[in-house]
């Protein structure tokens, strides 16, 4: 049985005091459900606010981004040994957001500008290794755009993910640190979530990939998350799928109430 877990990603959403009165008021709706891991993932502002309020409780943090040198000139970035220190146990890594790979035409801005954003496939790989070695539990992010979906190109595109984030790492890594979040990027922040079947499918495709590389045994020890408009509402359906062991939620994850109640869903 893999426990399942929930990660509410904030993206760049409250501020400090925002931030802590979220943390006070979630901490007593999901008191007791030890059978779920849940994990906030602040803006890197409000990291050392939020893990410390959470500190005694069973919720976790993330970053939502990371680095993969460990100090150094490097203006603006963020390292693993930084994040711990800012009390995270995890880290959010590929994110089609940071990929740049936002689904949609954001006005004014050319494909070149959003891919500048530029979180590859190799970057997805060093951060990950990085992450690992500090200690920090990745979860990384992979899946298609709308694009790669109508060409038919959906499974080929996350395994290609899959075996390029891992490269390098070994199976006992894998099995015990590593998390992915399947999130369709048509399905991110647009309200149309991926039918509960096919979201279990391409994670049963990420599992494949994973058991083809390192065997079964590490495949089936793997949690696999998946995020794109999960709510409320269908969280329960989505995490009662074979392959989807949690949730990575962003505009849910912005109210206590809603992100509880998906919590709850998985607690079952
Ligand atoms: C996300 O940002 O990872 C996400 C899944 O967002 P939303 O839940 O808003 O679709």
């Amino acid at each position: 049985m893999r426990k399942k877990i929930i990660a509410g990603n904030w993206k760049m959403n409250k501020t400090v005091g925002e931030a802590l009165a979220f943390a006070e008021a979630l901490t007593p709706l999901v008191a007791g459900k030890d059978s779920v891991d849940i994990v906030i993932c602040p803006p890197y502002t409000a990291l050392y606010s939020v893990s410390k309020a959470f500190e005694g409780t069973s919720v976790a943090t993330a970053a939502q981004g990371v680095f993969w040198k460990t100090s150094g000139a490097y203006t603006s970035y963020v390292s693993s040994p930084l994040i711990l220190d800012a009390g995270a146990k995890y880290v959010l890594i590929g994110h089609s957001e940071t990929r740049g790979r936002f689904g949609v035409a954001e006005e004014g801005l050319t494909d070149d500008l959003l891919k500048a954003f530029g979180e590859t496939d190799a970057g997805v790989n060093v951060k990950a290794k990085a992450a690992l070695a500090a200690g920090l539990i990745p979860i990384i992010c992979i899946g298609e755009t709308l694009g790669e979906r109508k060409d038919g190109a959906t499974d080929v595109t996350v395994a290609d993910q899959v075996v390029k984030a891992l490269e390098g790492i070994s199976a006992e890594l894998v099995s015990t640190q590593v998390i992915f979040a399947y999130e369709p990027v048509w399905a991110i922040g647009t309200g149309e979530v991926c039918a509960a079947d096919e979201a279990n499918r391409v994670c049963g495709v990420v599992r494949a990939t994973i058991e083809s590389r390192y065997g079964a045994e590490t495949a089936s020890a793997v949690r696999i998350q998946y995020g794109g408009s999960m709510k409320p509402d269908n969280a329960a359906e989505l995490l009662s799928q074979e392959h989807i062991d949690g949730g990575l939620i962003g505009g849910a994850s912005l109210k206590p109430a809603d992100f509880a109640a998906i919590v709850a869903a998985a607690a079952g």
